[in-house]
């Protein structure tokens, strides 16, 4: 038997269960869980003490191009992908201008070829604007969904009214993904502040009721019009008992933020570096949001990778940018929550792999098995390292986790086949591809 690929001597985590196991990949595809030992390859990687996992995917990034590649590109941000690990992310549409068009998405869609190191799937953003295209736009090639901002953060996209909100519903049947804080809220708590306040006072101004309150009215919605909906991001102990009565509508992203910081303390050492929308919360959401990881309430984790200059984060609060990198760093955080005992390898890879196939319907990604691309994560799990700012990829050039002591490390990443990551290195040119959808048009 002749592979393109051999991964041999690892422990492949699978669907059909964690043990030794060599993996052939011919054609960019795997085509052999459990390769026999005769196989020969054309490249051979050695495995032996890595864990093999599917090629692991972000589902929730801001690459900021177009409008902002000062910060992040396309390039940069898929490198600190592949670097972490990541075979393929999702890019957010709060851009500037937004992709909230055909031509949009056209353009972006053509623009990854040859600055892509891993695959992308991409948002559309929802607007008052477009909400009758929407359902137009959510079928054009390598989307993973729209996206709806119910709450204002990064950008011009807000649709914050229940109205407009139905609307949006109604055009459309794929899941739509929110960003769910009640914008009314938010205005209104506004006037308690002042500039120069702490910036811990960010998790006062959008507190947990902010955050449920604008869950319970999409959901009240989206029982209403029965259209299915991810909440990103969900930080409140509240939210995660709430959603146990919508999973035949609903299902839920955390983020590595959320599973990792805890306030007061994060804004005590990191300041503007913690402040990110929903915001970092005390101990009890905390608990709740590693509960609602165990309990099966979190079907996907994201990093919510949203860079910003420092110049940017360095202004007193509430003018700081909003929004932490984590594209690089999200499995290296996450394999040390691993070897900390607070998840198993098998849960992790649901939630990095099956899961965001599941929402999104993701096709033939995120699961190590037959006719699936050659998409593999290799990681060490005894491997200590230290997070830092000068190995980000990003031209942003910094991390919340700078310092950060972890174990368990991505050492391999490849995609289609063809190995992009090697210790810490990119490999040759950047070959990422536009994803495929479920109930999307061929690209
Ligand atoms: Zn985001």
């Amino acid at each position: 038997m002749h592979f393109d690929l051999l991964v041999k001597g690892g422990i492949a985590v699978t669907p059909m269960g964690t043990g030794p196991a060599d993996i052939g990949v011919r054609e960019g595809r795997i085509v052999a869980v459990g390769a026999p030992a005769s196989a020969t390859a054309a490249t051979v990687i050695d495995a032996r003490g890595l864990h093999v996992l599917p090629g692991l995917i972000d589902p929730h990034v801001h690459l900021r191009e177009p409008g902002g590649d000062g910060v992040e590109s396309i390039e940069t941000g898929t490198k600190g992908a592949v670097l972490g690990g990541l075979v393929c992310v999702f890019d957010m549409p709060n851009t500037n201008p937004s992709i909230t068009s055909v031509e949009r998405v056209d353009w972006k869609r053509g623009h990854i070829a040859g600055r892509a190191w891993c695959d992308m799937g991409f948002y559309v953003g929802a607007a008052k604007s477009n909400i009758s295209a929407l359902a137009e736009l959510e079928t054009q090639a390598s989307v993973c969904g729209v996206k709806v901002f119910a709450g204002s953060s990064t950008g011009d996209l807000l649709v914050e009214d229940d109205a407009s909100l139905e609307a949006v519903m109604r055009s459309g049947t794929r899941r739509i993904s929110y960003h769910s804080e009640d914008e009314y809220r938010l205005q209104a708590r506004k006037k308690l502040f002042k500039s120069g306040d702490p910036y811990a006072s960010h998790a006062e101004w959008r507190d947990a009721e902010t955050a449920f309150l604008g869950t319970r009215r999409l959901m009240a919605i989206a029982r209403k019009t029965n259209r299915p909906a991810h909440i990103l991001h969900v930080s409140t102990a509240e939210e995660f008992l709430y959603l146990q009565d919508y999973r035949d509508l609903c299902t839920v992203e955390v983020l590595v933020n959320h599973l990792t910081q805890v306030a007061p303390e994060a804004y005590e050492t990191l300041g503007a570096y913690a402040v990110m929308n929903p915001p970092i919360r005390d101990r009890r959401h905390f608990d709740a949001a590693w509960e609602a990881v165990r309990n099966g309430t979190v079907d996907t984790i994201g990093s919510d990778h949203a860079p910003h200059s420092r110049e940017a984060k360095a202004r007193p609060w509430p003018d700081t940018a909003a929004g932490l990198t984590g594209v690089q760093t999200l499995v290296p955080v996450m394999l040390d929550h691993v070897n900390a005992g607070r998840l198993s390898l098998e849960r992790l890879v649901d939630l990095l792999g099956a899961g965001p196939a599941r929402v999104y319907g993701l096709l033939r990604k995120g699961r190590l098995a037959a006719g699936y691309d050659g998409d593999l994560t290799l990681v060490d799990m005894g491997a200590r390292r230290t997070i830092t700012n000068a190995a980000m990829a990003s031209p942003c050039g910094w991390t919340p986790f700078d310092g950060l002591q972890v174990q368990g490390w991505p050492v391999a990443t490849v995609v289609r086949g063809r190995m992009v990551m090697h210790e810490d290195e990119v490999l040759g040119t950047p070959t990422g591809r536009p994803a495929l959808f479920a109930g999307t048009r061929a690209g």
